[in-house]
């Protein structure tokens, strides 16, 4: 039997400060800047087949007649509608996206008159009461549940009117992109001040010369609001590009817009540990295996899986609110709560701030706040005799209080169960005995 080899890789830690690592991170955000591109935007696929479907160079390369490549023209646009169908039955989560989709694809002023003719024809939803076997039908476009009885709402609509729908959603997004520079660079300026305030108040080791290289170097993007909500995020930082790429519909919604930022640039701001990675005769890589106090996987015996999302998260969001100046509203109970809320501000991760307000309060000797901040802000310096000082302090006073790897322990119940490893997790704390006596 033969085992197959470990892959092997050097990897040497790396100052943040560091020259090498500063020209990386420049010519790496050069490249990008010349090849990044929307990303994933919902349609945008299809609308590239069709426009190639409907060249007539390629219809000559391929021998096609124009009628047999109408044909085509509609399988791929059925095949849109369907993904569609699927991404709203998905989950209840995704239906306002998708019903926003469809509500602003329709009110657009752009549509021809005969578009909007057949929108004025369609506009009442058809139904079907559950007793019915097509409730599944294709052709009810999307489809959701009501409380108590079962309503199937759908909507059929030629090609022609689809295909312009997501022709608006793209020309939407792109539109959007001009807004998002605007309010993220005033957003940038609110977040400077606020964190000068909360810095002097919590003694958080931060220069402004730190702050203002690190900012300095984001670029924001938006996102399909769509797609995002597939991903279960607002928005999204890259540390490898210095990204920021920020859902659509949030753009519209001018508080949650400056909590999601804060918390972004929160990410971007925290300490940060990087590595040069070789491998074999491939050129050296810059590579960050540590943003905050969420530790990435290096793919090797060191660290095989990624540790303490759930504690980076919770930690940012709770700085987010501080840095709002608000009190972390409670999270809507149910479902149809949620919907009735849309569009307001809602914070995030409340399970994983539980955990973390539980990992302060519940040890035997008083765990200060202060001690988590440092070591979530701090960048691993190889240069200096302790390269993280402070994320040693803060794991010092957790054994202490509750033995040792209480956080990895925590992370395993977290991982075991998808579900509900975090309800576990915080019922674990909840059963420490002792509540700050020694
Ligand atoms: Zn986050």
């Amino acid at each position: 039997m033969s085992r197959s080899p470990e892959i092997k890789f050097n990897i040497q830690k790396i100052s943040t400060t560091a020259e090498e690592y500063l020209r990386e991170k420049k010519e790496r955000k050069a490249v990008a800047a010349v090849t990044q591109r929307l990303g994933d935007i919902y349609g945008d696929f299809e609308l590239e087949k069709i426009s190639i479907l409907r060249d007539p160079e390629y219809l000559k390369e391929k021998g096609l007649t124009k009628e047999e490549a109408e044909l085509k023209v509609h399988e791929v646009i059925l095949k849109a509608q369907a993904d569609l169908r699927t991404i709203a039955k998905k989950g209840r989560r995704l239906y306002p996206e998708v019903v926003a989709f469809f509500k602003r694809a329709l009110d657009a002023p752009e549509l021809s008159v005969e578009l909007t003719r057949e929108i004025k024809s369609s506009r009442d939803f058809k139904t079907a009461d559950k007793t019915r076997k097509d409730s599944n039908h294709d052709k009810y476009l999307f489809a959701y549940e009501t409380t108590g009885d079962f309503v199937q709402k759908g909507l059929v609509i030629s090609d022609q009117l689809f295909r312009s729908m997501l022709e608006l959603h793209q020309a939407e997004i792109q539109a959007s992109k001009g807004v998002l520079k605007s309010r993220a660079r005033q957003a940038v300026i609110d977040f400077k001040k606020k964190l000068s305030e909360v810095a002097r108040k919590e003694n958080l080791q931060l220069t402004p010369e730190f702050v203002n290289q690190r900012l300095g170097e984001i670029s924001f993007d938006v996102k399909d609001a769509i797609v995002a909500k597939l991903k279960e995020i607002h928005a999204e930082y890259d540390s490898d590009f210095s990204n920021i790429s920020i859902a659509h519909n949030v753009l519209d919604k001018k508080d949650l817009f400056r909590a999601v930022i804060f918390h972004e640039l929160l990410h971007a701001l925290s300490g940060r540990t990087e590595v040069v990675k070789t491998r074999g005769q491939y050129s050296p890589y810059i590579q960050n295996v540590r943003t905050g106090l969420y530790v990435a996987s290096l793919h090797s015996k060191q660290i095989p899986r990624p540790r303490f999302y759930w504690l980076n998260e919770a930690v940012t969001e709770t700085l987010t609110w501080q840095l709002l100046g608000k009190q972390i509203p409670k999270q809507p109970g149910n479902f149809f709560e949620y919907l009735n809320q849309m569009g307001e501000l809602q914070a995030s991760y409340g399970g994983e701030r539980e955990l973390y307000q539980l990992l302060l309060s519940r040890s035997r000797y008083p765990i200060n706040k202060n001690l988590v901040l440092a070591a979530y802000f701090e960048d691993y310096d190889p240069n200096k005799p302790a390269a993280i000082p402070a994320w040693k302090t803060f794991i010092k006073a957790l054994n202490e209080s509750y033995g040792v790897n209480i956080l990895l322990i925590l992370d395993k119940i977290i991982k075991n169960d998808r579900s509900g490893g975090l309800a576990k997790a915080i019922q674990f704390l909840k059963n420490k005995e002792y509540m700050n006596k020694p």
